[in-house]
């Protein structure tokens, strides 16, 4: 069996001196943000906010100048996020954008990301993923969306499900199959950009569990393309997209999304109770554990080394994490000082809903599991 090196990361002087102002423009921009909508963390949409931080440069941070960024440290960026998260930040509007779509552009299409990166570090454009599909979710490699060759360019013609926020977003990077390669099923996939605005592009929000509309269905019915929208090469979309995946698997907010639920149980806690404060201890180590994971990641990332695998891993334990604090709240709390009308009981209410999703958002737990096992030697 192979072991897992993850270096740690300490985090300087200068990144704690950003962090007191990140806390300070927390402190002021979202004073009046109630407790309920603070528990819906990094899927709530303000593109007000957004454009905010894109003024203070915290969107684009490790970015070249060339594309509008900051060139910060990778750990720099790790804190504005954390912060961000910690806070319950409404950050849903660029999320995607700043974590993976804005790095694949500069990356494999730099004449596009030159015209779109710097609307993306203002806060003004955003991004959806494009690659679930009816029937095609675990195993990727068998979507059915496909992209034909024209005169001109392109036209794309399937359907893609469970993309999140894609109604508040101005374009989708989605996996199309552009070929059908005898070399098996992951060759012939390719990457598009995709302007959500464009004719035979339908965008359909779905209700999930909650009552909120997060995620969409969206169809595209004869999309034509550009040769340009074409993101690196055609056949290569597999080794993309799983390059992708490490840096939607391994942030903060793969941890951090029920942050709410533990400061509502902190602040429920009795004084001198030591069971309460056992529990409420274990989940402040596994926070400082999968930090240091997660931060691992972010520096081999910035590396860009292959980080599936410590990338799966942090996701895997981030989710259980994330899904033990509401039964945590229930087993704790339940019964009996939590008034129906008060905040522990909003946020417990929308965290027990919203976590069955946890493990199953950016890769289900068995795919994760399947992936660290490989990457062990294990399978
Ligand atoms: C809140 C939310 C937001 C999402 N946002 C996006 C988005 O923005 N863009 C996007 O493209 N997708 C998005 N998704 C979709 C998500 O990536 C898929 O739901 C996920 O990959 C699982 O695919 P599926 O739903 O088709 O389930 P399936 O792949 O059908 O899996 C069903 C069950 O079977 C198990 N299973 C499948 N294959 C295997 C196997 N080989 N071995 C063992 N077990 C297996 C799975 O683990 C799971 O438990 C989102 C999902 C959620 C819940």
């Amino acid at each position: 069996m192979e072991a897992v090196h993850i270096q740690p990361c300490v985090l300087d002087a200068q990144c704690e001196a950003l962090r007191t102002e990140v806390r300070a423009f927390i402190a002021r921009e979202l004073a009046d943000v109630p407790a309920s909508e603070r528990a819906k963390n990094w899927t709530a949409v303000n593109p007000a906010f957004s454009r905010k931080l894109g003024e203070r440069g915290w969107i684009g941070m490790t970015w070249p100048r060339r594309f509008g960024g900051s060139e910060r440290s990778s750990l720099e960026r790790y804190v504005v996020m954390e912060e961000l998260l910690a806070a319950g930040a409404p950050v849903a509007a660029h999320w995607v954008a700043d974590r993976q779509s804005g790095p694949l552009l500069m990356r494999y299409a730099p004449q596009l990301a030159e015209r779109i990166v710097p609307g993306i570090v203002r806060g003004e454009t955003y991004f959806c993923i494009g690659m679930s599909e009816p029937d095609s979710g675990s195993d990727l490699a068998s979507i059915r969306t496909r992209g034909e060759r024209t005169a001109r360019g392109w036209v794309i013609h399937g359907t893609k499900l469970w993309t999140s926020f894609a109604q508040h977003c101005h374009y989708m990077i989605a996996l199309v199959r552009t070929e059908r390669a005898a070399s098996g099923r992951q060759a012939g996939l390719s990457q598009f950009l995709i302007d959500l605005r464009a004719p035979g592009v339908q965008v359909r929000p779905i209700r999930n569990l909650m009552g909120d509309e997060d995620f969409n269905i969206v169809v595209l019915d004869g999309v034509e393309l550009a040769d340009e929208c074409l993101i690196g090469e055609a056949g290569d979309g597999w080794s993309q997209v799983t390059a992708e995946l490490s840096f939607e698997r391994s942030g903060p907010e793969r941890y951090l999304s029920n942050t709410q639920m533990v400061l509502e149980m902190l602040d429920a806690a009795d004084a001198g109770n030591e069971r309460q404060a056992v529990a409420l201890g274990r989940i402040v180590a596994d926070y400082a554990a999968l930090r240091q994971m997660s931060l691992g990641v972010a520096g081999m990332l910035s590396r860009r080394e292959d980080a599936a695998l410590t990338a799966a891993l942090v996701k895997d334990q981030g989710a259980l994490v994330e899904q033990r604090i509401p039964e945590l709240a229930h087993a704790l709390f339940d019964g009996r000082r939590v008034a129906a009308d008060s905040d522990f009981a909003r946020v417990q209410a929308y965290a027990t809903q919203a976590s069955v999703s946890y493990s199953l958002r950016g890769g289900t737990r068995e795919i994760l599991r399947g992936i660290i096992a490989r990457g062990l030697g294990l399978r």
